[in-house]
């Protein structure tokens, strides 16, 4: 038996730190939603009890360090399952781009197995199980739109955005999450208003959502990355009408209704930046 799934990127529409948490985590509060562009996944049992894992990109690990790799391993410890698996990787999604690949491929391999090996666990559990991979593995569990506080576990589903067209663009730069939460310094960032976004979407107002768009850590990578600045000016040229850098980065979304606008904006950051992507928002939960 083989399962094939889709693991969807997603983008942050609010990113907001509180605080430093005792525990050293970030008390945070993000919107995120999950757009069309995602890995897939193929996961088949295999004779033993081993993980193989296989990627189709050099530029992730194959090995327990690769985030599905630790979801299989999770899974088999805490349900003692004495099977061997093969997992496939094919990544669209670009890696250490602010777009949640790893985590969003140790959803796939959680959601995956529980198919696999019929262990009908609810989807709260695998988001519960999630978190103890990474932080946004619990938000991939559900996809949709949603608003994740405490570390970035605790998920509340909200509206959805209307439908639009997203273009992403990353510069051929890898940042590290970490070296962006160390360089934050809360005293200096303008916090965006989450309540404001929870109504602009309940709304359905499109130019809210643009208006209300904010990022915390955008500051911090833009500093490190001038470059990143300068695709957020040209996405702003070329006619989007939201420009945020997702996540800490580098990658940078924008928002247009207009397919034409959105042919621009595409056509018009191609060459200029490494990876560009035009896709739809998926917005709408995505349990499979
Ligand atoms: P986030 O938005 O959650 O901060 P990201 O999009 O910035 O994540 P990822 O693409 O998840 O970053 O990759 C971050 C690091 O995780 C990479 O350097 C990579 O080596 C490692 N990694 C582990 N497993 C995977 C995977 N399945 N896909 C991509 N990267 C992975």
């Amino acid at each position: 038996m083989k399962i094939c799934i889709k693991a969807p990127a997603k983008i942050n529409l609010v990113l907001d730190v509180l605080h430093k948490r005792p525990d050293g985590y970030h008390e945070v509060e993000m919107i995120m939603t999950t757009v069309d562009l995602a890995d897939r996944l193929e996961l088949s049992n295999i004779k033993g009890n081993k993980i193989i894992l296989e990627s189709s990109s050099g530029f992730v690990p194959d090995d327990s360090r690769n985030l599905a790799y630790q979801a299989a391993l999770l899974i088999k410890e805490r349900y003692g399952i004495e099977k061997g698996v093969h997992i496939k990787i094919d990544k669209h999604i670009p890696v250490a781009a602010g777009l949640a690949g790893g985590s969003s491929d140790a959803a796939a391999a959680l959601k995956g197995l529980n198919q696999l090996w019929n262990l009908g666990l609810s989807h709260d559990k695998l988001a519960q199980l999630g978190s103890e991979i990474g932080s946004d593995v619990s938000f991939c569990v559900y996809g949709g739109t949603a608003l994740a506080t405490g570390r970035g576990e605790v998920i509340k589903r909200i509206d959805s955005p209307p439908p639009c067209w997203v273009i992403l663009a990353k510069p051929s730069i890898g940042v590290s999450t970490a070296d962006v939460y160390r360089k934050l310094n809360l005293d200096k960032v303008e916090h965006p208003n989450v309540n404001n976004m929870i109504k602009a979407l309940k709304d359905k107002d499109y130019q809210g959502i643009c208006r209300e768009m904010g990022n915390v850590l955008e500051g911090v990578t833009l500093s490190m990355h001038p470059e990143v600045n300068r695709i957020k000016e040209k996405m702003h040229s070329l006619g989007a009408d939201g420009v945020l850098m997702s996540g800490s980065g580098p990658t940078v979304f924008g928002l247009t209704v207009h397919e034409s606008r959105m042919q621009r904006i595409y056509n018009g950051l191609r060459g200029f930046c490494d990876q560009v992507y035009a896709v739809r928002l998926i917005g709408e939960r995505t349990l499979e």
